[in-house]
């Protein structure tokens, strides 16, 4: 079993992409029982904000994903990243003591001068090590004068940083093509490479899942995690999530983040069931629940292709998410658009008649209307084909609407034995009489839901 976590930056909303990787991070540690770590990456006090905190917490509840650990749930740990500076401090003096660090002085403008430099020789940019030459006694000096300076690790020459990543394979980096790199910033903030790797090991992570755009961050953080003598987590860099047009996701594309496909009436179910879908070959094409998803989920079925986002898919599992909901839920889902105090029955019956047709909740207030209010929308196409049934043709369905006792199929039987009507041009105009338009849901279940009277001054509408 794997100990993996999901480990945000609080400087955004949770997009789909985030979503996706804290989905399949959620589903390796499941899969064997392992455990669950959500860890909130907060040190970039500049970008990080509480409300996006909480907002990060939600969409991950409402995505339907529980963690053991974590900011809200507790644990052994402190799970909010800035909360844990003195820890960082902790490891990060060891590294000093161990003579792998050195204080660097370059300012961004010669950083950046010397990136260019390089770039235009044809070399790929890193450090040019200039302040890893100071001697001690210069180094003391400019320290002693305030001089801001950041902290470098000191990379060792010559090896091969080697990591099977469980997605990629085998991957090498040669420590020479990697510059010495900042783990502090003048500011006294620890860097994304040192934090996110000591806390990793130190909460227990054995399983580092996450976006491809960090498979090069991987060898230094190794670096640093072998230089410290701490446990070296297994890791699998998931291909990143694309529009349909091959470009990233972003605005462009429509809603980016969790929380607007929930305001668009999205069910966390059929946004897990994409998802897990995406880049990962799933065996069984049907609806997954959680625990299916689980049996389902093998790392080995990750791709390394990028996986692309495919809304006509997502409304697929939305139908789907839908006909999953039970009765009881269905009908919560849906509350909002029905009269107040409706009788269980009644419920129960308009659930039935309505749910094929209701792919958001709001879809079920048209049909609320028909069921139980008065008529008062009428579609074009339904306009006209109560225009060409004729008034004649609501006369004989009045007659045999108000006899009593019918089921709703003797009672078409007879309009069609009474008109010469039959299939379409029986049912059209009489749907669209009774419910304002030529489309819906099954006609007999939802009039069962309609009084007589009301039906009857449908149909006198009908005949004006
Ligand atoms: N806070 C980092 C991010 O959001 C975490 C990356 C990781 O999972 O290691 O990109």
């Amino acid at each position: 079993p794997y100990v993996t976590r999901f480990a945000p930056s609080p400087s955004g909303l949770l997009h789909l992409g985030n979503a996706r990787t804290a989905l399949l991070s959620y589903l390796a540690a499941r899969k064997g029982k392992g455990r669950f770590i959500l860890r909130i990456e907060d040190t970039d006090e500049a970008r990080s904000t509480e409300a996006h905190v909480q907002a990060l917490l939600e969409d991950l509840r409402w995505f339907g994903l529980d963690w053991d650990e974590g900011p809200d749930v507790g644990g052994p740990h402190e799970y909010r990243q800035r909360h844990r500076r003195a820890i960082h401090e902790t490891w990060l003096a060891k590294l000093d003591a161990a003579g792998l660090t050195y204080p660097c002085f370059c300012t961004p403008a010669e950083l950046s001068l010397s990136r260019k430099r390089q770039l235009a020789a044809g070399k790929p940019p890193r450090y040019a090590g200039t302040c890893r030459a100071l001697d001690a006694h210069r180094r003391a000096v400019r320290l002693a004068a305030g001089e801001p300076a950041a902290l470098r690790f000191r990379v060792p020459a010559g090896q091969i940083v080697a990591f099977g990543d469980l997605v990629h394979g085998e991957q090498r980096f040669a420590t020479d093509d990697i510059g010495d790199f900042i783990i502090r910033r003048a500011d006294g903030s620890t860097a994304f490479f040192f934090s996110n790797a000591i806390d990793d090991a130190l909460m227990g992570i054995t399983l580092v899942l996450r976006g491809d755009d960090h498979l090069t961050n991987t060898p230094r953080q190794i670096l640093i995690l072998q230089a410290l003598d701490l446990p070296v987590p297994e890791y699998a860099h998931v291909a990143l999530l694309l529009g349909m047009d091959g470009a990233p996701l972003s605005k462009r594309h429509g809603a980016q983040s969790l929380g607007e496909f929930r305001e668009r009436g999205f069910l966390p179910g059929a946004l897990r069931n994409h998802l897990v879908r995406l880049g990962h070959a799933c065996q069984h094409d049907g609806w997954l629940d959680d625990a299916a998803m689980c049996a389902e989920f093998e790392l080995s079925r990750l791709g390394k292709a990028a996986a692309r986002f495919d809304a006509a898919q997502l409304h697929h599992w939305q139908k789907e998410a839908v006909a999953q909901l039970s009765q009881e839920d269905f009908l919560r889902w849906i509350g909002a658009f029905l009269p107040p105090g409706l009788e269980a029955p009644r419920a129960a019956a308009f659930a039935a008649a309505v749910r094929p047709n209701v792919e958001f909740a709001r879809d079920a207030q048209p049909w609320a209307e028909v069921a139980f209010g008065r008529l008062t929308n009428f579609m074009p196409d339904a306009v006209a084909a109560i225009e060409a049934a004729g008034e004649a043709f609501y006369a004989m369905a009045a007659q045999v609407f108000a006899r009593p006792g019918l089921e709703f199929k003797q009672r078409l039987r007879e309009l069609g034995q009474a008109s010469g009507r039959k299939g379409p041009a029986l049912f059209m105009p009489l749907r669209a009489a009774l419910t304002g338009a030529t489309h819906g849901p099954e006609l007999a279940g939802l009039l069962s839901l309609v009084p007589d009277e009301e039906v009857q001054t449908r149909l006198a509408a009908a005949m004006q």
